[in-house]
C-alpha cells in the first residue's frame, strides 16, 4: 500500500518544501521507500536535495507531464533520481510553468499528474508532492493524485483567510474530483514558542478550524539549524540530528506513520 500525500498551502513560505524534505527522509529512516516530487516551478525542492541548478536537469516533472499529455511512453523510474538520505526525487524546474501554461487546454487535465503518480505506487509506500505557493492547475493536479493533504501553517504570519480557501479549494476538488481526498493535518511550523503572540494565533487557529480539520500534536520549532539544511542539501537529521527541529520532524514522521 502507497500513500500519496500532497504538502500545500498557496501562501509561500511556510515550510512546505522544507517539510517534504525533513518527513520523506524521516520516513526513509523509518524504513520506507519515499519519492519526493517537485511540483513547484521554481525547484526548491530539487535545489534543497543539493541538485543545485535544477533548471538545467533534463527530465523532470515538467518532461514526464509533457510525455503523459502528447501520449508517449514513459519508462519505469524514468527521470527519478537518488539522493543519498535513502530517498527518490523526480525533481522539478521552470519549465513546470509552461506546462502549467499547456494544461489548461488539455483533455483531463485535472488527472494528468494522477496517471504518472498511479504508475508509481507499486514502487513505494509514500509519495510526497511538494506544492508551488498557487493553486493553479498543477496544484490542483497534485491534490486530484493524492491521497491527503498535509498543510504546513506558519504560525508568525498567519492569514487565517488563505487557509479557509486552502481549505474551500480541497473540498472541492474531493466533491468533483477526487473523492477519497483527506486531509492530513495541519502542522504548525517556525514556532517560536516564547512569544504569546504565536501560541494565541495556534489558538485562534485551532478555535477556528480545529473541528473541520486536524492539527498535528507536533509542532516545528523556528532555528537557524532548519534554514540552513537547504543550502547543504542535507535533511535535518544529517545536519543537526540532535537538535529540536530534527526531534521535531521525527515525531512529526511517527504521527504520520501512525495514521496508515
Ligand atoms: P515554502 O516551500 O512553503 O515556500 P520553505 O520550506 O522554502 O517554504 O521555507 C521558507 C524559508 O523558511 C526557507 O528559507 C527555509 O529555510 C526557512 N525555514 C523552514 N523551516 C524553518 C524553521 N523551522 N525555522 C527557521 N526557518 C525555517
Ligand atoms: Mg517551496
Amino acid at each position: 500500500m502507497c500513500k500519496v500525500i500532497a504538502i500545500a498551502n498557496q501562501k509561500g513560505g511556510v515550510a512546505k518544501t522544507t517539510t517534504t524534505v525533513n518527513l520523506g527522509v524521516g520516513l526513509a529512516r523509518r524504513g520506507k521507500r519515499v519519492l519526493l516530487i517537485d511540483g513547484d516551478a521554481q525547484g526548491s525542492l530539487t535545489a534543497s536535495l543539493g541538485f543545485s541548478e535544477p533548471d538545467t536537469m533534463e527530465c523532470t516533472v515538467a518532461t514526464i507531464l509533457g510525455k503523459i499529455i502528447n501520449e508517449e511512453e514513459i519508462t519505469p523510474l524514468e527521470g527519478v533520481i537518488r539522493h543519498e538520505e535513502g530517498i527518490r526525487l523526480l525533481p522539478g524546474n521552470i519549465e513546470l510553468s509552461g506546462v502549467e501554461a499547456t494544461l489548461v487546454n488539455v483533455m483531463s487535465r485535472e488527472f494528468i499528474l494522477r496517471e504518472y503518480v498511479e504508475s508509481m505506487r507499486p514502487h513505494f509506500d509514500y509519495i510526497l508532492i511538494d506544492c508551488q505557493p498557487s493553486l493553479g492547475m498543477v496544484t490542483i493536479n497534485a491534490l486530484v493524485a493524492a491521497d491527503s493533504v498535509l498543510i504546513p501553517v506558519q504560525a508568525h504570519f498567519l492569514s487565517a483567510k488563505g487557509l479557509e480557501q486552502l481549505i474551500k479549494t480541497i473540498r472541492k476538488i474531493k466533491k468533483q474530483l477526487n473523492p477519497l481526498l483527506t486531509i492530513e493535518g495541519i502542522l504548525m511550523t517556525m514556532v517560536n514558542g516564547r512569544t504569546v503572540f504565536s501560541r494565541e494565533i495556534i489558538q485562534l487557529l485551532k478555535d477556528g478550524y480545529g473541528n473541520a480539520v486536524g492539527f498535528f500534536e507536533s509542532s516545528i520549532p523556528e532555528s537557524v539549524k532548519a534554514a540552513e539544511c537547504s543550502a547543504l542539501g542535507q535533511s535535518i537529521f544529517r545536519h543537526d540530528p540532535k537538535g529540536k527541529v530534527a526531534a521535531a520532524y521525527e515525531s512529526l514522521t511517527k504521527e504520520v506513520l501512525a495514521h496508515e
